[in-house]
């Protein structure tokens, strides 16, 4: 019988596959139609049964599934990031509102654009291959224009905030507008199978929303098979904020409204009760662990972190990126070393576990699990290609550690998302880097002049 013809396959690999038994081959290969995973196993096992019109030698190549974001800015922070020191206190009020939202206001729908190509290409640089946005991108269909033209696969949504600024705003219709924008935004971006751009309700959290709002997310979201993401609790002031309005921690005051369950993602969760970490684990809420802002936004994480009694109740934790860096491998042996250290307990948060957070965890917190975060035959052909060639992969002994606590994201030979290459030999396959980066660099300089802010450093800066 004639062999199947595919599109591409990839031989000689190591392959962690991230599949139910954990299954590492040492001389893989991966077969791909299409969009999708057709096969994997043994290179001889495949090699019997396909011919493809491309196959790579993959002897150089540890691959993996396609890392899972599960939270990141793309508009806000990618071009205005370094520019606000980082010994500002932003939990001062002025100091937010000095600092911090007037380079979110500034943006223009043509800076969402740049700002959503530039983190969309530099997170498929680091190997992200589908993320969740954090609910802060204010001209969706600019910012999703700017992440087609990438090919990244994402949740996305708009910038939800139901509780008004100003003495001004009619509650009533702050809230109404709030969850007119979702509901937009949900059907102008559906969940259809093909799809890589979904649209959910995508809420700030903290304060900022009414409690119809938060409901009218959660009915929205069960509605339409979507999810929702909020974010909680980096600080204590969340809670007092709760406790002082409701008489509740804020994820009682959730669960009271019927807002937890497996299809909400709450994002930092630096400060919970043990009350509170008992309606996580009950409901089953996801939560997302942003390492780098834990620690740069000084949360006070490995004081108060319950991530190890959330990871042993089984709790799903995925890891976010939030509005710093997006090599996301960088932040595997930060999460895991917080809280060995903080334990001194070396059984924590082992380098399995750790890939776990940003493969399979990833893909169960954005409600994928069918499609992506394992390479299995019928899943989305999303994944990445680490060049062991390199010294801090030999000799290469065990992938999975030495990935997680040797490597980091300047290894990524190549990445693919939905079956096509879109990064290759380490440079993108669609666009002109070079040329996009000088666009990067105006449109970032005028947007600071736009916020007005003085740049800011100790040491002389000469022209
Ligand atoms: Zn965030």
């Amino acid at each position: 019988m004639a062999n199947q013809q595919l599109d591409a396959l990839i031989t000689g690999a190591t392959i962690i596959t991230m599949d139910s038994e954990r299954r590492i081959f040492a001389n893989g290969a991966l077969a791909i139609n299409g969009t999708h995973i057709v096969d994997i196993g043994p290179t001889k096992d495949i090699e019997e049964k396909y011919t493809a019109k491309r196959t790579i030698d993959g002897r150089d190549f540890i691959i993996t599934p396609g890392f899972i974001n599960g939270h990141v800015h793309i508009t806000g922070d990618p071009l205005t990031r370094g520019f606000m020191p980082d010994t500002i206190d932003y939990r001062d009020n002025d100091q937010f509102l000095k600092w911090v939202l007037p380079r979110y206001f500034a943006h223009t729908p043509q800076d969402e654009y740049v700002s959503a190509k530039l983190a969309a290409h530099e997170m498929l640089r680091c190997g992200i291959t589908c993320f969740l946005e954090a609910g802060t991108i204010r001209n969706v269909d600019e910012a999703a224009a700017g992440l087609t033209e990438m090919g990244i696969r994402a949740r996305i949504g708009v910038w939800t905030e139901g509780r008004p600024h100003t003495p001004d705003e009619d509650p009533a219709q702050t809230t109404r507008s709030a969850i007119q924008a979702m509901e937009k935004v949900i059907a102008d971006y559906p969940k259809e199978p093909e799809a890589l751009l979904v649209a959910w309700p995508l809420l700030v959290g903290h304060n900022t929303n009414t409690d119809d709002v938060w409901r009218a997310a959660k009915s929205l979201a069960d509605k339409h098979g979507l999810g929702i993401s909020a974010h909680m609790s980096p600080y204590i002031s969340d809670t007092k904020w709760y406790e002082e309005h409701t008489g509740k921690a804020p994820l009682e005051h959730l669960n009271d409204l019927g807002v937890l369950g497996n299809n909400v993602t709450l994002t930092h969760l630096a400060h919970l009760s043990d009350n509170e970490l008992s309606l996580l684990i009950e409901s089953g809420t996801n939560a997302v662990f942003c390492p780098l802002a834990a620690l740069k936004g000084a949360f006070g994480i490995s004081n108060s972190g319950r991530f190890p009694e959330m990871a042993k109740a089984n709790v799903n934790i995925a890891l976010g990126t939030d509005g710093y860096d997006c090599d996301i491998m960088r932040l595997m042996p930060l999460a895991s070393g917080i809280f060995k250290d903080m334990h001194e307990d070396f059984s924590l948060f082992s380098a399995h576990s750790m890939l776990e957070m940003v493969t399979v965890n990833g893909a169960k917190a954005l409600g994928m699990s069918d499609e992506i975060g394992a390479l299995e035959a019928g899943k989305k052909a999303d994944f990445i290609c680490h060049d062991i060639n390199r010294p801090e992969l030999r000799p290469l002994h065990n992938p999975v550690n030495q990935l997680v606590w040797s490597a980091d994201g300047r290894g990524i030979h190549s990445v693919w998302v939905n079956g096509e290459c879109l990064i290759e030999n380490y440079r993108s396959t669609r666009f002109d880097e070079k040329a996009f980066y000088h666009d990067v660099q105006k449109t970032g300089e005028d947007l600071i002049k736009r916020a007005d802010l003085p740049l800011v450093s100790p040491w002389p800066i000469i022209s």
